[in-house]
C-alpha cells in the first residue's frame, strides 16, 4: 500500500503546499505523481522541479497564464481537461482535492469513477453534491477520507465504532475574529479584519467563510454526507483555542475528542497515512500539545444572532435538493464581492439570503444541474449587487 502515489489538485494553495510538506517529510511513504494548479505558474514550476511528477496540469484562466504555463511547464495539459487527466491518472492511488471553490466537483467524480481513493479538502464539492459524490463512492467501492480538521477529528473518533452507536457529532468552531464582537462592530468590519483569523492561516475564501461562520455551516453539511448522520444529531460548539478539533458522543454517554495544536499538517498526514501513525517528532511540522495548554481550554455556546450566514446555510443544507448548490454559488460570489469592497461584511449574508429566496428548487439535481444552479446563484448574487438591491 506504501509508498502511496499521490495526485494533487490545487498544489499551489494553502492545503496543496502543506500536502507537499508532508510528502517531503515522509519520502518512504508518499510519492507525487501529478500536480495541478490554476494560475501560480511560477510556484507550480518549482514544485515540478522538486517532485518530478509524470503529469502537470494548469487551468490557466487567462491567456497570459496560458502563455507562461506553456513556457515554464513543458508537456503541461491546460484547462479543465488537465484537471481531469490529473484526477484519473492510471499510476495514482489517491487524489487530494485541494482546489478552492466549485472546480473540485467534476475531477473528484472522475477520480472516484476511475477507482481512486479521495483525500477531500474541498468541502464545496460535498456540500453541493453530497448525494452524488457519496453514491458514486459506494458504487465504486472507494473511500472518501476527510482532510478538513473537524472531519478528520470525527473520523479519528469513529475509527472502530459503529454508526448506530453515535448519539451526536459535535463540531468545534474557533468562532473566527468576531466571536466576541458586538453587532455594531460587525457592521463596520473591514476586509483586513475579516482576513485576520485568530488561530488558522488559510486561503482567502475559507478565511472569510470562517469570519461569517459560513465555513462551520458548510462543515455541518459536509459531516452530514460524509458520516451519513441526520442534521438533528450534529451540533456546533465554540472552542476558541482550536485545539479540540471535534467530538463524538456515543449512545452510552461516552464522548471522544481529538486534540492537537492547530495545524493542517496533521489531518493531511492522517488522511494519507491511515491506518499508520508515522512519527512526526523530528519533522518540525507538528508541535506537541502541552498540559498547560490543555488546562486552559474553553468551550462556549454559539451566539447564533451574530452569525446569520450560519443559520441560512444550515437551513439550505436541511432543505437539500439544489439549495446547497445555490448556497455555494451565492457564497462564492458574495465573498468575492466583499473582498473587492463592493459590499460590506453584513452584505454577505444579505446577498446569500436574497439569492436563496429567489431559487426555484430542484429535488435530485444531477451534476450538470448542480453546476448550473451554482452558476445561476453566482450571477444572481452579482446582479443583486450591481443593481444595488442588497
Ligand atoms: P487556496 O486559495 O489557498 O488554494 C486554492 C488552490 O486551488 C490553489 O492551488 C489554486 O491555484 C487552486 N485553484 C483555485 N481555483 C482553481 C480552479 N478553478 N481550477 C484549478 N485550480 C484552482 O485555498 P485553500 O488551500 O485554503 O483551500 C482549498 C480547499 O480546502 C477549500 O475548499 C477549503 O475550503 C478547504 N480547506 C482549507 C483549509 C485550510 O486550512 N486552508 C482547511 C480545511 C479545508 P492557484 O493558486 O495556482 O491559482
Ligand atoms: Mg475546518
Amino acid at each position: 500500500q506504501f509508498p502511496k502515489r499521490i495526485a494533487l489538485l490545487g498544489s499551489t494553495g494553502s492545503i496543496g503546499r502543506q500536502t507537499l510538506d508532508i510528502v517531503r517529510s515522509f519520502p518512504d511513504l508518499f510519492e507525487v505523481v501529478a500536480l495541478a494548479a490554476r494560475s501560480n505558474v511560477q510556484l507550480l514550476a518549482e514544485q515540478v522541479q522538486e517532485f518530478r511528477p509524470s503529469l502537470v496540469a494548469c487551468l490557466a484562466d487567462t491567456p497570459e497564464v496560458e502563455r507562461q504555463a506553456c513556457e515554464l511547464l513543458p508537456g503541461v495539459v491546460l484547462g479543465e481537461q488537465g484537471l481531469l487527466a490529473v484526477a484519473t491518472l492510471a499510476e495514482a492511488d489517491v487524489l487530494v482535492t485541494a482546489t478552492s471553490g466549485l472546480m473540485g466537483l467534476r475531477p473528484t467524480l472522475a477520480a472516484i469513477n476511475a477507482g481512486k481513493s479521495i483525500a477531500l479538502a474541498n468541502k464545496e464539492t460535498l456540500v453541493m453534491a453530497g448525494h452524488i459524490v457519496m453514491e458514486a463512492a459506494r458504487q465504486n467501492n472507494v473511500s472518501i477520507v476527510p482532510v478538513d480538521s473537524e472531519h478528520s477529528a470525527l473520523w479519528q473518533c469513529l475509527h472502530g465504532e459503529r454508526t448506530e452507536d453515535i448519539r451526536k457529532l459535535i463540531l468545534t468552531a474557533s468562532g473566527g475574529p468576531f466571536r466576541t464582537a458586538s453587532l455594531e462592530e460587525i457592521q463596520a468590519v473591514t476586509v483586513e479584519q475579516a482576513l485576520a483569523h485568530p488561530t488558522w492561516r488559510m486561503g482567502q475564501k475559507i478565511t472569510i467563510d470562517s469570519a461569517t461562520l459560513m465555513n462551520k455551516a458548510l462543515e455541518v453539511i459536509e459531516a452530514h454526507w460524509l458520516f451519513d448522520i441526520p442534521y438533528e444529531q450534529i451540533e456546533v460548539v465554540i472552542q476558541p483555542e482550536s485545539i479540540v478539533h471535534s467530538m463524538v458522543e456515543f449512545q452510552d454517554g461516552s464522548i471522544k475528542m481529538q486534540a492537537s495544536l492547530p495545524t493542517m499538517h496533521l489531518p493531511i498526514l492522517h488522511a494519507l497515512s491511515y491506518p499508520l501513525r508515522p512519527n512526526t517528532a523530528d519533522k518540525g511540522l507538528i508541535r506537541e500539545l502541552s498540559w498547560p495548554q490543555v488546562a486552559q481550554l474553553h468551550f462556549e455556546e454559539l451566539a447564533l444572532e451574530r452569525f446569520p450566514c450560519f443559520c441560512l446555510a444550515v437551513e439550505a443544507g436541511r432543505r437539500g435538493g439544489s439549495y446547497p448548490a445555490a448556497l455555494v454559488g451565492a457564497d462564492e460570489e458574495a465573498v468575492a464581492l466583499f473582498l473587492e469592497g463592493r459590499i460590506d461584511f453584513p452584505g454577505i449574508a444579505r446577498v446569500i439570503e436574497q439569492v436563496l429566496e429567489r431559487h426555484d428548487p430542484i429535488a435530485q439535481p444531477d451534476v450538470a444541474t448542480t453546476l448550473e444552479v451554482c452558476d445561476w446563484a453566482r450571477k444572481m448574487a452579482l446582479d443583486l449587487c450591481t443593481q444595488k438591491l442588497v
